[in-house]
């Protein structure tokens, strides 16, 4: 079953945003060959009494990464501790962290591309053989402290894959890349979610906003509260098709779903850069944007769409995107 918020609690983005979560595999849309597999892997775990394999889920922001982390806790019946590898500067964060673990807990690493060297080091013999190694005391009376934790989940995310060291990542035994969704995905997500935000919709304004949200469940969640706010001025209570569109249309949200920010940079490539090839550093100065939200935000889905191909010599507009940009 799945729970029902209150109105008043919904008016709290973050909390919305938390709460309408689905918490088990049966409500997660989309991702369909991780969610099967995902199946097999926790019911044969249960069935053994063993807690599952490490599992590491790459993919742009906002595809569902933290929400399936909550599901492989949930779904095995066990206690979900938060941490993310920026947090942890030192060995001693981590140790804390994993000697107050239960058996078959889940521990959720976000970001653990970003995790400092000495801090991965002492998670590798965790991830292996459920032992850490502490280190007391300094210079010449210092000795090292072998000590076992209980078997337990990792399940990491992260959005760039390419920067997690190869002994990091071949200790997760379930790697899962996730994709964009669909139209049709993104549409039944956001029918739900206007369900439990209690607010009708029409089907074809659930796909239109679908189309609009770069494959991205967070973005179709983002637009559907902001739609929501249009339809609440306009004492409307179900979301028609010509509402949601005026309403994305004033929101700057264009057909594609291409919002401004991605706008400026096809816009950057063309007019500055005569279509390019032109590197990522040049790109990211003419936008006063880090090389970081570029990379992990603005251009994975442009790549999908095909506007962007990435070469050794740098960033190319495809015609595709240039036809675009003179519509
Ligand atoms: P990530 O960790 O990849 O950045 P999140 O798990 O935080 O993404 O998801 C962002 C938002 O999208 C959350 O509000 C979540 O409820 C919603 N969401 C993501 N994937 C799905 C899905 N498959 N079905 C329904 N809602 C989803």
């Amino acid at each position: 079953m799945e729970r029902i918020i209150s109105p008043d609690l919904l008016n709290n983005e973050a909390f919305a945003e938390k709460s309408l979560r689905p918490r088990s595999l049966e409500y997660f849309t989309g991702q369909k060959e991780i969610c099967r597999n995902l199946r097999i892997f926790i019911d044969a775990a249960r069935t053994r009494n063993e807690s599952l394999d490490h599992v590491l889920l790459s993919g742009p922001p906002g595809l569902g990464k933290t929400t399936l982390a909550q599901i492989v806790a949930y779904e095995m019946g066990a206690t979900l501790k938060v941490t993310a590898g920026p947090v942890l500067t030192k060995p001693g964060d981590l140790a804390a962290i994993l000697t107050n673990l239960s058996e078959k807990d889940v521990l959720f690493i976000d970001e653990i591309h970003r995790m400092y060297p000495a801090v991965e080091e002492m998670l590798y013999p965790a991830m292996e053989d459920y032992k850490i190694d502490i280190v007391i005391g300094e210079g010449q009376t210092a000795r090292t402290l072998r000590l076992d934790i209980p078997p337990f989940t990792i399940v990491a995310a992260t959005t760039r894959l390419g920067m997690l060291s190869q002994p990091l990542r071949e200790r997760f035994g379930i790697p899962f890349r996730f994709e964009f969704y669909t139209k049709d995905e993104l549409a039944s997500i956001i029918s739900r979610n206007a369900a439990l935000l209690m607010i009708g919709i029409d089907d074809d304004a659930a796909t239109e906003i679908a189309v609009r949200s770069r494959g991205t469940p967070r973005i179709a969640f983002r637009l559907l509260r902001r739609i929501r706010d249009f339809a609440s001025v306009d004492r409307v209570e179900c979301i028609s098709h010509g509402l949601a569109t005026s309403a994305l249309d004033q929101l700057k949200v264009d057909p594609m779903g291409l919002d401004s920010e991605d706008k400026r940079y096809l816009e950057v490539i063309r007019d500055l850069f005569g279509g390019g090839p032109v590197g990522l550093e040049t790109i990211a100065a003419a936008l006063c944007e880090s090389k970081n939200t570029i990379e992990e935000v603005v251009e994975p889905y442009l790549i999908q769409i095909g506007f962007i191909q990435k070469t050794p010599r740098g960033r190319i507009l495809t015609d595709k995107a240039i036809v675009q940009c003179q519509a």
